[in-house]
């Protein structure tokens, strides 16, 4: 397949940690064998659930990227030697990892995070979520956790934040911002997806926004075929987002759509692109280069350290 896929987030390395399992014939979503993309760039959120805090939360995140380190890293070395269009990368997701001490958000860096997610589904000493029945914005932890995170070029992924979290982090943040994984809240009114206004402060801050493939975020229904994907996709163009949206596929963290088996199948969300008269261009900038070019400006490593 001539196919490129960047793709900004998946949850596969919790579950082959948890199961003890590799990154080839795995039976998870994201599994090498069915990943035939000419270039293929994966980025595996190391997710630490809201039942870890303080020091228990970093424990579980050193756990988590142990397991990345030691078991995932060299296979992914040894399919990249084969495919040397292929990268990989982890980020964090819920910056709970952290305890309370902001020194390690220059460790995470230092490790190689793509980017931090501040906060996941319950409010943690940084930020309030998108789930919170009260939104308190960002704590002063929070405000120095951005600092911290701007200071060393670190992403700051707003994904599960919640409206306050996320303006106050658009008014404040000097560096790169991203949705990871996240849609259109006026094509799904879910509270995890972001509305349009969002979207646009997003995008005037030249950052980036991954499509989310869990059918409960792309549709009222809860069910659908990937083609839906690219409704969301239509509807952030019309908003401008052209350089600005990207895939963030969830994959292994929830349910896929219904004619999703395992990650070669998200090349039929550029069939189904080309199929709605998109131009060459403009889907290779949606399944790769906007989310290459946003690394590359703001946290090289990413595309260089990789594996
Ligand atoms: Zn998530």
């Amino acid at each position: 397949m001539k196919q490129a896929l960047f793709d900004l987030h998946c949850d596969t390395a919790y579950l082959c940690c948890d199961k003890g399992l590799g990154m080839m014939e795995n039976g998870l979503h994201v599994s090498l064998e069915h990943a035939p993309f000419s270039r293929y760039t994966q980025i595996f959120a190391l997710w630490v659930g809201d039942e870890y805090r303080e020091e228990a939360a970093w424990m579980r995140f050193l756990q988590l990227y142990r397991y990345y380190q030691t078991r995932l890293k060299p296979a992914l070395n040894d399919y990249r030697r084969e495919h040397p269009g292929f990268h990989a990368c982890m980020a964090v997701e819920n910056a709970a990892v952290l305890g309370r001490r902001l020194e390690r958000i220059d460790t995470l860096r230092a490790l190689g995070a793509a980017y931090v997610t501040l906060v996941w589904n319950h409010q943690n000493a940084f930020a309030s979520s998108c789930y919170d029945a009260r939104d308190e914005g960002l704590s002063a932890l929070g405000r120095d956790a951005l600092r911290r995170m701007n200071a060393c070029g670190l992403p700051v992924d707003l994904s599960h934040a919640s409206e306050k979290t996320f303006w106050e982090i658009c008014e404040r943040t000097t560096g790169p911002v991203l949705a990871s994984h996240s849609c259109a809240r006026a094509l799904c009114g879910h509270p995890r997806n972001l509305t349009d206004t969002q979207f646009r402060a997003l995008c005037a801050l030249g950052g980036l926004v991954g499509i989310n493939l869990y059918p409960g975020f792309l549709s009222f229904f809860g069910h659908c075929a990937l083609a839906r994907a690219v409704d969301h996709i239509e509807h952030f163009l019309a908003l401008g987002g052209e350089r600005h949206i990207a895939l963030g596929s969830d994959m292994d963290g929830e349910r896929m759509p219904s004619d999703f088996c395992s990650v070669g199948d998200l090349g039929k969300i550029s069939g189904e692109m080309r199929r709605r008269g998109f131009t060459k261009t403009q889907i290779h900038a949606i399944m790769y280069r906007n989310a290459q070019r946003f690394f590359e400006n703001n946290a090289k490593w990413v595309m260089k350290d990789v594996v």
